[in-house]
């Protein structure tokens, strides 16, 4: 390979906070708005044209999973839709709205369209971030920084040990580009939520059929209803075997999955009651990505602890539950390892303080989808409510840290908790 040696420069420092967040999605936002309710200067910056991560630009369908409490609730209260009766259906025009209008509410300074490039370090501790966008490279500083990039962008600059995907051969789970369809007649459609769901049909089960007819990887029905009339979120394009972390990977999946709509919209069209005259309306701005690396943390939460709902003294996060949602790692449908309608864990779990400290590196707090877990508990808690009331806890002990003058892993729990009890978590 040929080198290019970059000649050292001088960028300017556009801000310097108490607390900065990277990536705004489920996780990043609850972290901005959590970290200015404790009365920290905060920031955060997003790749994106808009907040919400998945949840917007991904074009995801719904809330799934549950988590008791906490600030997840106040984004249901705050964007759902009147015509609704499903609380957990997104409306993605206007959580973009709902959004913005929140982190303006609470003073969080702003910065979409941009792109966190490299981290600024001091010994082991991290003081910045440089940021590249249209308004060229710049430093923000801050004194805690909390990583909402989902892929832990900032966490492996900071050299923070992590691997990728499932710990026997790391692959990671596959990605997807979600779209909608409209022209569906809701009434009559049949809408199957999870791999196990399926349906007889006239020309057979509905899941095998899919799997004989939609082009491979794809080869699953998934679909969701949504707010609008006639309209449905398909998650149905695959791209099994690629890294999101690698920028050719990703223009691999967009073009593998993007190939896919059309003949996913005729089998659609051709198998599947109340689709007879669907058409596509909309797609997801980004292909959507599932699983990357998994950091290690003071702690790493594993399957077991979630099937036996351990209670942590150190818990942040209650009342979290869903079931291991593991997409075939190796073509269509749910992998082998995964439980999806047939899932034993019989109460929520919780999840410690530990799993937002990234082991070695100060300064930093892990949030959302990048927490140290498993592979197998990555599957669980990769969910959206999830992931914002992890970030809700991270900007919270982000602020708290600001406030006590300590490090993040030097903070006492309990002071994150009884900010947590106020806002209505239980232990
Ligand atoms: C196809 C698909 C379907 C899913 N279905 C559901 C579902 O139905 N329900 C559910 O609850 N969950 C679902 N999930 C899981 C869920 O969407 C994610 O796990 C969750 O959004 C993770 O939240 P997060 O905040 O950690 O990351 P993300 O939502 O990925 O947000 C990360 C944010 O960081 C930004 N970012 C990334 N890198 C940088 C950088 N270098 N600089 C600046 N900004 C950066 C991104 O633009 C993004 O806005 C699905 C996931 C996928 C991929």
């Amino acid at each position: 390979m040929k080198f290019y040696q970059e000649p050292a420069r001088k960028i300017p420092i556009i801000e310097e906070v108490d607390v900065l967040i990277v990536g705004g999605g489920p996780a990043g936002f609850s972290a901005a708005i959590n970290s200015a309710r404790v009365g920290a200067k905060t920031m955060l910056v997003e790749l994106a044209g808009q907040v919400g991560g998945m949840a917007t630009t991904g074009l995801m369908s719904h809330w799934t999973g549950a988590t008791r409490g906490g600030f997840y609730e106040e984004i249901l209260d705050r964007s759902q839709d009147n015509n609704s009766q499903h609380r957990q259906i997104i409306n993605p025009e206007k959580l973009k709205l709902v959004l913005l209008e929140m982190l303006n509410e609470e003073g969080v300074g702003l910065r979409l369209y941009t792109m966190f490039v490299d981290v600024i370090m001091e010994g082991n501790s991290t003081v910045g971030v440089v940021t590249e966008s249209k308004s060229g490279r710049e430093a923000f500083m801050a004194k805690v920084i909390v990583d909402g990039s989902g892929d832990g962008d900032v966490a492996a600059k900071a050299g923070v040990p992590f691997y990728k995907g499932r710990e026997s051969d790391g692959k990671m789970q596959p990605m997807t580009i979600m779209f909608k369809v409209a022209g569906v007649d809701t009434n009559r459609a049949i809408l199957p939520g999870s791999f196990e769901t399926t349906y007889q049909l006239p020309a057979g089960d509905l899941q095998t059929l899919g799997y004989k007819h939609l082009p491979y990887p794809a080869g699953h029905v998934l679909l969701y209803r949504t707010t609008l009339p006639g309209v449905v979120t398909c998650n149905m394009t695959n791209c099994i075997e690629v890294d999101g972390t690698k920028a050719e990977d990703l223009t691999k999946a967009e073009y593998v999955c993007r190939k896919q709509i059309p003949q996913i919209v005729k089998f659609l069209q051709d198998y599947v009651p109340g689709f007879e005259r669907c058409y596509v309306i909309a797609s997801a701005a980004c292909v959507g990505v599932r699983e990357t690396r998994h950091f290690e943390g003071e702690y790493t939460l594993t399957e077991q602890d979630i099937l036996e709902a351990r209670l942590f003294e150190d818990w942040v996060i209650t009342g979290a539950h869903f079931n291991f949602d593991v997409h075939g790692l190796t073509g269509p449908g749910l992998d082998e390892t995964g439980l999806q309608k047939g899932f034993p864990q019989k109460s929520s779990y919780t999840i410690p303080y530990r799993c937002l400290l990234p082991k070695g590196v100060d300064g930093l707090l892990l949030a959302g989808r990048n927490i140290s877990g498993t592979h197998m508990a990555h599957s669980n808690f990769r969910v959206m409510p999830i992931c914002a009331n992890i970030g809700q806890a991270a900007g919270i002990a982000a602020a708290l840290s600001v406030r006590h003058g300590v490090k993040p892993r030097d903070l006492d729990v309990g002071l994150i908790q009884r900010v947590l009890r106020e806002q209505g978590a239980t232990g």
